[in-house]
C-alpha cells in the first residue's frame, strides 16, 4: 500500500511543470545526478518536508556549477532569487539588521529546488515568532574512530535519557556521518534560555556514560567519542532540514527515521536523491506527528545548566 502524507501540497500541475535552466548539468562528477535530478527529488518528497520547513528561517546551500568547491552557504536574501521565497528583517548578536529568508508555501519552495538549490537548512523556530524555539536540536558529530553501529546505540540511548526527562525525541539522519535528535518542545523559552539549558541535558547525558559522550568542542577530545553539540540551539544556528540532500558525491539526504527503523540502516549514506522518494512513498514520514509532541522543557538541574 502506498503511504500517503498527512496533507497533499505538490500538485500534478506542480509536477508537470518542473522546469530548470541547464537541465543536464552534473553535480559533481560525471556520474553525478543532474540539476532536473535535483528539482525532481525535492517536487517528489515536496508532501513530506514541507510540514518541516514552511514558516521557518532558511538558509541554502547554492552550487551553481556543480563543483563542490563553489558551493555556498547563503543566509540572506540574493539577487536572482525567486519573489515566491518571502524575507523578514532580523538584526543579529553583531546589531547588524538583515534579510532572513523563509519558505511560506508550495511556490517558494519549488523555485528553490528549480533554481538549484541543494541543502536547505532551518532554525528551530518560525518567522513569525522568532525570540522562542519549539525545536530543540542535539548534533551527534563521531569523532575519530566511532563506527555506525556505535553512533546508532549512543543515539538509542540519549532517547531514553530524554524520554526519562518527559521529552518526545525524533531521530534523523545528518546526511553524513552522524546523526541528529529533534525534540519538539512548547514555544516558551528565548534563545539564550534554549541553549544553557540544551546545554545541560547535553551535560548530563554525556555523565551518564562518559567514555561515549563529550560536550568538548576540542577535537582531542571528540577521539573514540561522540560529541554532543547542542550548538545547534543557539540563535540564528541552523541545522540541515528533515529530507534535504547534502552536497556531495551521490546527494545523501538527511533521513527522518523512526527509532526501530534506525536500528536496521547499516549505509546511511544509501538514503538518498535516487532512493529515497520510492522508500517514503511506500513508508511515508515517521516525523508527521512531531508537532504533537512538543513538550514543557524540563526545569534547569543544578549539575547541567
Ligand atoms: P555531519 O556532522 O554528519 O557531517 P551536519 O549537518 O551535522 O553533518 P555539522 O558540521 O555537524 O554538520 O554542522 C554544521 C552546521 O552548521 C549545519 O547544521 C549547518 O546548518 C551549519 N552550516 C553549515 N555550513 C555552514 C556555513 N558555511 N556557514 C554557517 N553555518 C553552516
Ligand atoms: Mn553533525
Ligand atoms: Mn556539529
Amino acid at each position: 500500500t502506498k503511504a500517503e502524507p498527512r496533507e497533499r501540497l505538490i500538485t500534478d500541475a506542480d509536477l508537470a511543470s518542473i522546469w530548470v535552466t541547464n537541465p543536464t548539468r552534473r553535480l559533481f562528477g560525471k556520474s553525478g545526478p543532474t540539476k532536473l535530478d535535483i528539482a525532481v527529488y525535492y517536487a517528489l518528497v515536496g508532501d513530506f518536508m514541507l510540514p518541516h520547513i514552511l514558516g521557518r528561517p532558511v538558509s541554502l546551500v547554492r552550487c551553481p556549477t556543480g563543483k563542490p568547491q563553489d558551493c555556498f552557504f547563503q543566509r540572506h536574501a540574493f539577487s536572482g532569487m525567486p519573489s515566491s521565497v518571502a524575507t523578514f528583517q532580523s538584526t543579529n548578536s553583531d546589531g547588524e539588521t538583515k534579510s532572513y529568508l523563509s519558505v511560506e508555501g508550495v511556490k517558494g519552495y519549488l523555485a528553490l529546488a528549480q533554481f538549484g538549490v541543494v541543502e536547505f537548512h532551518i532554525w528551530g523556530t518560525t518567522a513569525k515568532r522568532l525570540e522562542k524555539a519549539d525545536r530543540m536540536v542535539f548534533d551527534l558529530d563521531p569523532g575519530e574512530g566511532v563506527e555506525w553501529r556505535e553512533m546508532v546505540e549512543a543515539a538509542v540511548h540519549i532517547k531514553g535519557e530524554l524520554e526519562a526527562m518527559g521529552l518526545a525525541p525524533f531521530v534523523k539522519t545528518s546526511g553524513g556521518k552522524g546523526l541528529h535528535i529533534t525534540v519538539p518542545v512548547k514555544a516558551k523559552l528565548s534563545w539564550k534560555q534554549l541553549h544553557q539549558r540544551s546545554g545541560g541535558i547535553a551535560a548530563a547525558i554525556a555523565a551518564t556514560a562518559p567514555d561515549t559522550f563529550t560536550t568538548n568542542m576540542a577535537k582531542d577530545k571528540r577521539r573514540n567519542r561522540i560529541f554532543v553539540d547542542f550548538h545547534r540551539n543557539a540563535r540564528g544556528a541552523t541545522a540541515v532540514a528533515p529530507y534535504s540532500l547534502r552536497a556531495r558525491t551521490n546527494l545523501p539526504a538527511s533521513t527522518p527515521l523512526s527509532w526501530s527503523d534506525l536500528e536496521s540502516i547499516d549505509a546511511p549514506e544509501d538514503l538518498n536523491y535516487s532512493s529515497l522518494p520510492g522508500l517514503l512513498t511506500s513508508s511515508g514520514d515517521p516525523w508527521a506527528d512531531i508537532s504533537d509532541f512538543a513538550r514543557e522543557m524540563p526545569p534547569p538541574s543544578n549539575a547541567g545548566a
